[in-house]
């Protein structure tokens, strides 16, 4: 049984040291089992054909017995030449190299009504940003967390299997050093930032989904290593309910009261979408109508959807006279 190292690295048997490590770096990320539970057995098969294929001289001994020639030694032995298969093999370090600075991503929410989402619109919305506290932008101490490294290395498994886990540290967000605050810093300067008030205009297009995430890039925070550099806002974009209007999908509903006398007799009754008089309709209520069906009113505005009235008994809130309390029940004793 021999394996192709080269195929497991989907590698051709003439690939250099740099593509070799390029082609681990990626297929390692991919299958590392942390992220790929799957991944776990090629993960394994990834480092092996690495461990010889990065090694010149392990790498001469294998292409001369792929080539039919035959080797005097084993595989095991070679990894028998050091007390595991992974030991002395640090694994992140080779591979990871120095992990960049996630700049957390900051979500905010803005409001729209149904409107909006049907046409489109542009809202301004003002939300705090972390920003660097120009005071004391320029003053650092090594973080003593991680030694200045910025990193936090973790060791699991055991010599046999054992991966190295780097996380940024968290106590100077894998910078290395802590900002100093200085005598001229505001009050509110905090861990060398301060939140800055900003302003955007959203633009939410049209026909949107009642709650639509948009994502604006470099509006967010500012990086807690780079000056300058900035992460994403999310913006949370929620469809409130409206008076009278309600959103089924991409269905509008909307709920208009009639009298009685409508119901018994039909009629015809003018409606405003969005309560606005621009978007007015007619409907028609039939005779004996029942007010458990929706009327349609007409196909939109959201793309694939219609529009429906739902209509809804009105009752009067004032007493009856008794002689009309007399005329009600004669016509309600059917
Ligand atoms: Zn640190
Ligand atoms: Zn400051």
């Amino acid at each position: 049984m021999k394996k192709n190292y080269y195929e497991i690295l989907e590698l051709n048997s003439g690939a250099t040291q740099d593509e070799i490590k390029r082609a681990f770096r990626t297929l390692s990320l991919k299958y590392h089992p942390d992220k790929n539970p799957e991944g776990a057995e090629r993960f394994k098969e990834i480092n092996e054909a690495y461990q010889v294929l990065s090694d010149t001289t392990k790498r001469k001994q294998y292409d001369f017995q792929s080539s039919g020639n035959s080797f005097s030694g084993n595989w095991g032995d070679m990894f028998s030449s050091t007390d595991g298969f992974f030991s002395g093999f640090s694994f992140t370090e080779d591979v990871f190299e120095r992990r960049e600075v996630v700049i957390p991503t900051l979500e905010i929410e803005c409001y729209c009504s149904i409107k909006d989402a049907v046409f489109g619109a542009k809202k301004t919305v003002k939300y705090k940003r972390k920003t660097w506290c120009s005071n004391c932008a320029d003053t650092h101490i090594r973080c003593n967390n991680c030694g200045g490294s910025g990193v936090i290395v973790e060791v699991r498994g055991n010599g046999y299997f054992r991966v190295e886990q780097r996380q940024p540290c968290n106590t100077c967000k894998g910078s290395g050093s802590i900002k100093r605050r200085t005598e001229t810093c505001p009050p509110e300067c905090k861990e060398g930032f301060i939140l800055e008030d900003f302003t955007i205009i959203v633009d939410i297009p049209k026909g949107i989904d009642k709650t639509t995430l948009l994502r604006i890039r470099y509006g967010g925070h500012e990086s807690p290593t780079k000056k300058g550099q900035r992460g994403d806002v999310i913006i949370k974009v929620i469809e409130q309910p409206e008076e009278n209007h309600e959103r089924v999908g991409n269905d509008i509903v909307i709920t208009d009261e009639v009298r009685y006398i409508d119901l018994v007799t039909g009629t015809s009754k003018n409606i405003s979408m969005f309560n606005d008089k621009d978007y007015q309709y007619t409907y028609y209520i039939e005779k004996w109508f029942d007010t458990d069906t929706l009327i349609r009113l007409c196909d939109g505005p959201f793309a694939g959807g219609k529009t429906y009235i739902r209509v809804k008994l009105h009752i009067p809130k004032q007493d009856l006279t008794s002689d009309q309390l007399e005329s009600l029940k004669r016509i309600c004793e059917d």
